[in-house]
């Protein structure tokens, strides 16, 4: 199985899910299209793939 690292260099922003900790930050990469979720107070990103989260308006 080959497995490409994507660097996510270019991001969208989708938006923002206030936490009790902080505020989720939601981007999208524009090139592989995984989604990365940076937590505040980890000051560390999640990547999810296939997941297209939704931002009611
Ligand atoms: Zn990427």
């Amino acid at each position: 199985m080959r497995e490409e690292r994507c660097r996510h260099e270019e991001l969208e922003f989708l938006g923002g899910q206030r936490t009790e900790g902080g505020e989720n930050l939601y981007f999208r990469c524009k090139v592989c299209g995984d989604v990365i979720i940076v937590l505040p107070d980890r000051k560390k990103g999640y990547i999810i793939r296939g997941v297209k989260p939704t931002f009611p308006r």
